[in-house]
C-alpha cells in the first residue's frame, strides 16, 4: 500500500506522514523522480524569478496578452463595514457567481486556517454539528468574516442574507454539503491556503533527445487544502493525501438563456444530463500541486539512518495521492487521473520548461488564434529572439511553439473521473 519505497533498503516510507507547514524538509534534499527531473524546496525562491501556475497558462494561452497585461490594481477593502441597501448590489438579477464562490471559499479557510478569528474548538465544534454549523451561517458568520477583515465579502454575504431564499440555495445548502462530506468520509484538512514555492530542475533525462540542457524553473504558488481521506475500504487502513482545488464554475461555456421553447421539459433534461468536465488548464494546475507538494514528504527517519548523508532521495512518480478539483457550488469532486501519470508528468514539465524560457526570453508574440490580435509590442521580429538552453539556441517563437507542442501530448493523458464518496 504505501507507495514511497526507499530503494536501497527496500523499507517503505511511511505516507501518512506528511508535514504541516511547520515542519519542512531541509531545503537542501533533492528527490530524484526516475531521473526525469528534480526537486528542491527553497527557502528564498525570489532570485530564481519564480513564476505562478497562473502566468504560466496564460502565456501558454497567449504570450502577447500576459507580456502586455499590467497587474491588476485591486480594489481596496473598505475599512468600514456598511449594510448595503437590499437588492443594491444584484440589481434584481442573480449575484455574480464569481464573488459567491469566493464568499464560499473563505468561508471554508476560516473553518480551517489556524489564523481564524474562530479559536480551533469553535471550528472542530461547527464541523462537527450540523444545526451548530446553521445557526453560526446565520447569526455569526457576519462578524467573523469582518473580523477576519473581509469586509468586502461581509458586506456581500450580509446583502444576500437579506434573501432567504438565495441564501439558502447560495451559501447554506453548500456549506452543509461541504461539511456533510467531511464528516462521511472522516477526512482531515491538514493545511488550507497554504503557500508553497520550490524548484524544479531538469536531468538528463527529463527532455527527450536533448541531454545537456539543464537548467531550472522556480514556482509559487498555494494549495487551497489539503486534506487526508480515510479510505472505507477495510484492508486498507491507510490514509490517502488529497490534494483539493475549489472552483466556483468549471470554466465552462457560460450558459445562454434559452429560448422559451414548447419542449421546455426536454431541455431541462438534457441539461442536466451534460457533464461538463474541469478544464485542460485544471489539469494543468492540480499536476503542478502534485509537484509542490512532493516537497512535503516527511523524510526525516529515512534521512536520519542514512545519517545525513543522501543527497537524493529516490522516489516514485505513481503515488497515493488524490488531486481533485472541488465545485462548492454544487458539490461535484473530480479526480485527476492520468492514462499514464508518467507520460502526462513528462509533457508537462517539457511544457512549463519551454514555457519558462520563452517567457523570461521577453518573447511577447499574439497567439494567431487569439482574438486579441493587437499588434506586438516591439518591432523585433519574434523570430530574432533566441533563447539559450545549455549548448543550444533555439528562437523564442520555437520555444513557445514546443511548450503548445508538449501541452498537447499532455492533453492527451488527461482524464477526469467523478469523484464519489465511497
Ligand atoms: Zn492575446
Amino acid at each position: 500500500m504505501p507507495v514511497l519505497l526507499d530503494e536501497k533498503r527496500g523499507r517503505p516510507i511511511d505516507i501518512r506522514r506528511v508535514l504541516n507547514a511547520s515542519q519542512l524538509i531541509p531545503h537542501a534534499l533533492s528527490l530524484n523522480y526516475d531521473d526525469l527531473f528534480k526537486i528542491q524546496r527553497v527557502r528564498n525562491v525570489f532570485p530564481l524569478s519564480p513564476v505562478s501556475y497562473s502566468k504560466l497558462a496564460s502565456y501558454l494561452e497567449c504570450p502577447w496578452c500576459t507580456v502586455a497585461q499590467k497587474p491588476k490594481r485591486r480594489a481596496k477593502e473598505p475599512t468600514h463595514f456598511l449594510p448595503i441597501q437590499q437588492g443594491r448590489l444584484f440589481g434584481g438579477a442573480q449575484p455574480d457567481p464569481r464573488l459567491v464562490g469566493t464568499l464560499l471559499h473563505t468561508l471554508v479557510n476560516l473553518l480551517h486556517a489556524p489564523d481564524s478569528p474562530l479559536t480551533e474548538k469553535m471550528r472542530a465544534d461547527l464541523l462537527a454539528d450540523s444545526d451548530a454549523f446553521v445557526r453560526f451561517l446565520r447569526c455569526d458568520a457576519l462578524e467573523t468574516l469582518q473580523k477576519a477583515g473581509k469586509i468586502k465579502l461581509a458586506m456581500f454575504f450580509n446583502e444576500l442574507s437579506q434573501q432567504p431564499t438565495l441564501f439558502r440555495t447560495t451559501m447554506i445548502t453548500p456549506m452543509l454539503h461541504y461539511q456533510r462530506e467531511l464528516i462521511s468520509t472522516h477526512s482531515t484538512v491538514f493545511a488550507a491556503a497554504e503557500r508553497f514555492q520550490l524548484k524544479l530542475l531538469s536531468t538528463k533525462n527529463t527532455f527527450a533527445d536533448y541531454p545537456d540542457r539543464g537548467g531550472h524553473i522556480a514556482l509559487v504558488g498555494e494549495f487551497d487544502q489539503i486534506r487526508m481521506r480515510n479510505t472505507s475500504d477495510r484492508s486498507q487502513p491507510l490514509s490517502i493525501p488529497a490534494i483539493i482545488e475549489f472552483k466556483k464554475g468549471l470554466g465552462g461555456k457560460k450558459v445562454v438563456a434559452p429560448q422559451p421553447s414548447l419542449f421546455e421539459d426536454a431541455t431541462e433534461q438534457a441539461e442536466e444530463s451534460e457533464l461538463v468536465l474541469p478544464s485542460d488548464a485544471h489539469a494543468m494546475q492540480l499536476m503542478i500541486y502534485w509537484l509542490a507538494f512532493q516537497t512535503r514528504w516527511d523524510l526525516t527517519e529515512t534521512l536520519k539512518e542514512a545519517r545525513g548523508m543522501w543527497k537524493e532521495i529516490p522516489m516514485q512518480i505513481q503515488q497515493e495521492l488524490e488531486l481533485i478539483l472541488y465545485n462548492l457550488n454544487d458539490g461535484c469532486q473530480y479526480q485527476l487521473r492520468p492514462t499514464s501519470h508518467k507520460d502526462a508528468m513528462m509533457a508537462l514539465i517539457e511544457c512549463i520548461f519551454y514555457l519558462d524560457w520563452a517567457l523570461k526570453s521577453g518573447y511577447a508574440a499574439p497567439s494567431p488564434e487569439h482574438e486579441c490580435q493587437r499588434s506586438p509590442l516591439t518591432e523585433v521580429p519574434p523570430a530574432s529572439i533566441q533563447v539559450q538552453i545549455g549548448y543550444a539556441a533555439l528562437s523564442a517563437q520555437e520555444c513557445h511553439q514546443l511548450a503548445r507542442e508538449a501541452f498537447g501530448r499532455f492533453k492527451e493523458t488527461i482524464r477526469w473521473e467523478r469523484y464519489s464518496v465511497k
